[in-house]
Order: C-alpha cells, then sequence, then structure tokens
C-alpha cells in the first residue's frame, strides 16, 4: 500500500456468507447492541426462504464453505427453521440467537435435520452476565432466566451453543466472572460450556451506552504495514440483507458497506476506515466460531 494511503482489505476469496434474516428486528433493545436492533426496528427487511436458497445457490459456485445467520433475532422469523435446514444442505450452519424465543419443536426438527445430513448446526447464544444482576441491566429484564431456558432447550436436544458474552468488566474480574458462567451454565446441566467473550464495539446502541470511537481510533498506514489482513472477516466473508451484499455484519448499517447486488460484486477492496476496525484490528476475526472443542473457563 503507497504511504498516506488509506488501508484496503482485498478479499482474496469467500469462504464464509452471513444472513442478516431478520434484519435490525430483535425482541429485545439491549443497550450495548452495536447494530441498534429493538422490536420496532424495520429499517431491513426480513429475508425470504427464497432469498436464501437463492442466495445459497450463489455462494456454492464461489465455493463458499459456510453460512451465518444472524440479526436481530433470526427466530423471530416465521421460516427459520426451513430456512436453517435448507441451508444445512449446502455447507456447516451457525445461527446467532439470544436464546429467549426458542421452541422445542423447532428444535427437534433442527436436531432431526442436523442428524440427517453430513453438515454441523451450532447455536450461539448471547448471555451478558452469569447472573439476572449482571446480564439484565445490559440485555433487559427477566432476559437471563429467559436466555438459560433457552441455553438449557438447546442442550436438552444435543446441541452444545457457544455463549458469547461482551467484556463490560475490568480485566481483573474476568477470570472470577467466567468461572461464575461456568458455574450457572453447569447448574442447568450443560456439563462443559463453550464460551465466547467479545469486545465492545462503539456503534449502534454501544455508542450511547459508553461512548463512540475517537478521531484516532482508526487503522492507519503504519499500523496496516505488515498486518496479516486474513485475520479480519472481512477478507474472506460478506453478508447478505434484502439491499444486496454488504462488506460485514458489524457495519451493516454504515451506507459504504453495500457492496453490490450480487456475491460476486462484492467482492472487491474495501477501505477500513471505521472505528469498528479499528477493534477488529486489535482483536482478530470476532465473528467466527471458536474451537469446536467443548471449553473450560480458561479454555475460549
Ligand atoms: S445484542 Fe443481540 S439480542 Fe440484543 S438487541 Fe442486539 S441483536 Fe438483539
Ligand atoms: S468492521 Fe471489521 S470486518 Fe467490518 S470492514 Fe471493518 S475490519 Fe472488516
Amino acid at each position: 500500500m503507497p504511504a498516506g494511503d488509506l488501508p484496503q482489505v482485498v478479499p482474496s476469496h469467500l469462504d464464509a456468507l452471513w444472513f442478516q434474516v431478520t434484519g435490525l428486528r430483535c425482541n429485545l433493545a439491549c443497550h450495548h447492541c452495536f447494530v441498534s436492533c429493538h422490536p420496532k426496528n424495520n429499517t431491513f427487511a426480513f429475508l425470504s426462504l427464497a432469498d436464501v436458497e437463492s442466495r445459497l445457490e450463489e455462494a456454492a459456485a464461489l465455493g463458499v464453505k459456510e453460512f451465518y445467520f444472524t440479526g436481530g433475532e433470526p427466530f423471530l422469523h416465521p421460516q427459520i427453521v426451513p430456512i436453517l435446514i435448507a441451508a444445512l444442505a449446502y455447507g456447516p450452519v451457525t445461527v446467532l440467537t439470544n436464546g429467549t424465543v426458542l421452541k422445542a419443536d423447532w428444535l427437534r426438527q433442527l436436531r432431526d435435520a442436523e442428524e440427517q445430513g453430513i453438515y454441523s448446526l451450532e447455536f450461539r447464544v448471547s448471555i451478558d452476565g452469569f447472573s439476572p444482576e449482571s446480564n439484565d441491566p445490559i440485555r433487559g429484564e427477566g432476559t437471563f432466566v429467559r436466555a438459560m431456558s433457552g441455553v438449557k432447550l438447546l442442550v436438552e436436544h444435543n446441541f452444545l451453543p457457544i455463549i458469547t458474552a461482551v467484556r463490560t468488566w475490568s480485566d481483573a474480574a474476568e477470570s472470577h466472572i467466567v468461572a461464575e458462567f461456568v458455574h450457572a451454565l453447569k447448574e442447568i446441566g450443560y456439563a462443559r460450556p463453550r464460551i465466547k467473550l467479545l469486545p465492545t464495539l462503539q456503534i449502534g446502541a454501544e455508542e450511547s451506552r459508553s461512548c463512540g470511537y475517537a478521531d484516532h481510533d482508526r487503522i492507519t498506514a503504519e499500523m496496516w504495514a505488515g498486518f496479516d489482513s486474513t485475520q479480519l472477516v472481512c477478507e474472506n466473508s460478506r453478508v447478505v440483507s434484502d439491499r444486496g451484499v454488504h462488506v460485514c455484519p458489524i457495519l451493516i448499517e454504515s451506507p459504504d458497506s453495500l457492496l453490490g447486488k450480487t456475491l460476486a460484486q462484492s467482492l472487491r477492496p474495501f477501505e477500513v476506515s471505521h472505528g469498528a476496525c479499528f477493534t477488529c484490528y486489535q482483536f482478530g476475526s470476532i465473528c467466527a466460531n471458536p474451537s469446536s472443542a467443548p471449553a473450560t473457563g480458561k479454555d475460549r
């Protein structure tokens, strides 16, 4: 990159495709949500089963290996079960959920679909504290109990959900908090919980909760020199909304994130000039799944 130019990520190939399947509609309105999701957010439309099927075909032709479903809350979509089953015919699937609206009947169908196919289905459940007292002030009254019920239901259907928590605590408190998380999850029958800790992204609702990025929180040309850009989600992934194909799920609300109507059009360089890009630079591929091995308090 010539000196003075803004850092750009040039995608080498497409490994993963994300679906913003319910747009930004969520039954919750967490104070730290980096995409301003809430129950009345209709800025993006839901993707239909036909939309998803057509993108799966497009992705298969480009060699995409795995699929992620996010929102908003994916399980608000009336066709989410057939959508996930359709995706499982093309590759491993991960669905990001807040765990509060899961139903046993849906999980039975998804368990059967996974067992009958060759690809895995992973769940990531967001919980931001190991108790109602630590979780609910961020995610809403009653959400800890509801999310833990969702985790229990998943475990009862032989899924091993990845519990994701955003770091809203100090470094000094971390080992205690992880230990408490593991304890709370074991109490509901999740013997070897998998836990993924995420950095805060100071955009969306989180910008009001704490603060936004300062002007200097940007990747500079000096920082970029020698950096391995394959660490970034945008190097090998894209996300589909009803508007087209965007660079990554994190920047879905930024107008410059929309890169084209087709996946092939979207495979072009992107200037990583946002504050959130600075966080990705610091923490790497924060959207990816952790190791598939069940985690202890230290292994995540
Ligand atoms: S953080 Fe997740 S559960 Fe909370 S409002 Fe945003 S999308 Fe919904
Ligand atoms: S926010 Fe992260 S994943 Fe998105 S474009 Fe910036 S560096 Fe890439």
